[in-house]
Order: C-alpha cells, then structure tokens, then sequence
C-alpha cells in the first residue's frame, strides 16, 4: 500500500517497525495530509528516517495537467494526471456554504449509462484512497480556497470501489488530516443494491444520493444497463433499508432527458412508488454529451416535474448548472484530452 493510504495508525506501527517512536507516524501523517510534495519539507523528521523513507516510499503529487475556470460562476475544473500516467477530473464548485469538490472514484467506469461521457472508454481502474484525497487536497492548494464539502459524484462509480473509498472517507475525515465532516460528503451511485446494504452496515452519517432518472424498469432498462441486475423496485427497497440502517434521507438524482422520463405520468409514478420514503430530488437537465443522441427536457418540462413532485409531498430542487462553459459535466474534460492525444 502507497504511505499516504495509510491510516494514522498505521503509520505509527510502520514507525515502530522502522524503531523510531510513533510519534513520528503523527509527524508524518501531517506532512503528507497538508500535502507536502517531498521529504526534503519535513525538517522535524530526522534525515536518516527521510531517507528511508524516500527510498521505500517515494512521494508523488499529481500535475495539473489542465485548468479551466468558468467566466459564468467560477467553477473551476482540473485534469489530474496520476502517478501512472492515468488522468482523472476534479470539479471546484463554489457556493454560498463553502466550497465543494466534486471528485472521481475510478479511472473511467464499466457501468455503461447511456447518458454519461465517463463510461464512454469503460474502466481503466480504481483509485486507491489517497488518490482521492490528492484531488481533494491538491485542489485546495491549487487553487487557494478551502475546501469544506465534498461528492463523490465524478468519474466512476464509487461503490464498485467501496474498499478504498472507505478508507479515503476516513483519512479525510480523521482529525490529524483535512478534517472534513462526513456530514460534509455525498456519495453518488447508479444503484449497486448489495453495496449499498453494505454501506448502510457502515452507519456513515454521509448523504446518498442515488441516480434513479427514471420511475420504471420499462425506461431505466434502456438507459441504465445496471437495472437489470438490480430493477427499481429492488433498489428503492435498498434505500428504505439504508434510511431504517442510518436515519439519513436518501437524496436522489434525477437527469431530465427529452421524451424519455420527464413527463407528468412519470412524476406520479415517482410519487406512487417513494410512498412513505424520506426523499429529496435533484432534477438535473441532462448535460448532452457529443456521442449521444439523448437531450436535455424543455424549462417547461422540468418545471412542471418540479411542481408534480412537491405537490406530492417530495422536496425537489433544480440543480443549477455551473460550469456550463467548460465542460464541467462528468467525464467530459478527461473524454476531449484522451481524444486529442490518440
Ligand atoms: N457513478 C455514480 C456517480 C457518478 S455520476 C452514479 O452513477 O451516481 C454523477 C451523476 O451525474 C449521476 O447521477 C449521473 O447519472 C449523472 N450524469 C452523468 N452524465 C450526465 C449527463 N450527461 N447529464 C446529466 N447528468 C449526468
């Protein structure tokens, strides 16, 4: 495992076995988690422990290989490329509260939605957990601002990486590190059912959000390859399941796409079916991507969904687009660099 995947506790014990005393694991653990990009920067570590160190561990901080900052809303959107030569986006969106990083759990995605430009590829890899937390915590450095939210809501599919985005959860989380709330963090899914049920075992007090965008298996099935392992009418009984497990409500995810879901009948069927679920809407009019035919629903279309859903008694916002001008939408900046350079 990479040192800066390791918890606190294990970079004491590691201190241990290399017969320094384990304060030096809290000494070091602070370096790496303000992001420190060589050994050279720890001047409280003796130099023969630096040394071995670099030797066993050599460090590496991911390059900005691009940088995009919307003119519209200053959302900033960063192209990463990892130690392995592999590039992954991270998304700086600044709101009212504070700023939020929406950032990537995996090199491309095998989930296959028809709508989404980071499956486009399929998957190349998972990140390991400090690979998520350099997007977190280099973004901040990078571009000056804190940070104090995060989603797990870019390229990837988090819960087919649960391992180590449960292990990322707790190095940004842990005091000694960036220290962020996990009431602070959302994380997204296409509908995993046996992961989620997992995850609720964790008793996280993290938001989900699960990406239904569509109130049928008849039309989930055509845009969502992963409803046919696990159809709607499964995945909703996950949801109740991880509510009764955490006491959170499950905010859902729900891209608005031309003739395809976004009509009143498809509203009530919504509302027929959460009966009795704690849920929130995030209407999302779907951002096109080039390689599809699919587009966005109508101001007038969403709206209308909008009024449906409260009138039901569902909360339902529209999500605001930010970063309309830079290709701010999952997988796009990453798809347009990979094509240029092939
Ligand atoms: N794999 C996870 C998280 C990544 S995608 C998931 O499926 O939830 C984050 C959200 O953006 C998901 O709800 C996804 O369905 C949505 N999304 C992907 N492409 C989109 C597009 N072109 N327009 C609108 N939303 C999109």
């Amino acid at each position: 495992m990479k040192l800066k995947s390791m918890t606190l506790r294990e970079m004491e014990v590691l201190m241990k076995e290399l017969g320094q005393p384990a304060f030096r694991g809290k000494q070091l653990y602070t370096w790496l988690h303000k992001g420190a990009r060589s050994y050279d920067e720890m001047t409280n570590l003796p130099k023969d422990l630096r040394a071995v160190l670099e030797e066993k561990y050599p460090i590496y901080a991911p390059v900005a290989v691009r940088r995009q900052e919307s003119k519209l809303d200053g959302t900033r959107k960063y192209l990463w490329q990892l130690e392995d030569g592999n590039c992954v986006e991270t998304v700086l969106m600044r709101y009212h509260y504070g700023n939020s990083v929406c950032i990537s759990s995996e090199v491309g995605c095998r989930m296959g939605c028809a709508f989404c430009a980071s499956t486009l590829g399929g998957l190349v890899r998972k990140l390991e957990p400090h690979e998520m937390l350099d997007q977190v915590l280099f973004t901040q450095l990078d571009s000056g601002l804190p940070i104090s939210h995060i989603v797990l809501m870019g390229i990837g599919e988090p819960l087919d990486n649960l391992e180590n985005v449960l292990r990322f959860l707790e190095l940004v989380n842990s005091k000694e590190g960036m220290n962020i709330s996990l009431r602070h963090i959302s994380l997204s899914t296409c509908g995993l059912v046996p992961k989620i049920d997992e995850l609720a075992r964790q008793k996280l007090q993290l938001t989900l959000s699960v990406s239904l965008h569509a109130p049928n298996d008849e039309i989930r099935d055509t845009i969502m390859p992963v409803n046919r392992a696990y159809p709607v009418e499964e995945l909703l009984a996950a949801c109740r399941r991880y509510y009764q497990a955490t006491n959170r409500r499950i905010s859902f995810e729900y891209a608005m796409i031309n003739g395809v879901n976004d009509a009143p009948e498809h509203a009530k069927e919504l509302l027929r079916r959460l009966k009795g679920l704690p849920a929130h809407f995030n209407l999302i009019p779907l951002n096109h991507v080039e390689e599809s035919p699919l587009k966005p629903s109508t101001k007038a279309a969403v709206a209308k969904f909008q009024k449906l859903l409260e009138d039901g008694g569902v909360t339902a916002t529209v999500r605001r687009t930010l970063g309309g001008d830079i290709d701010a939408s999952c997988g796009q900046l990453r798809r347009k660099h990979t094509k240029e350079n092939q």
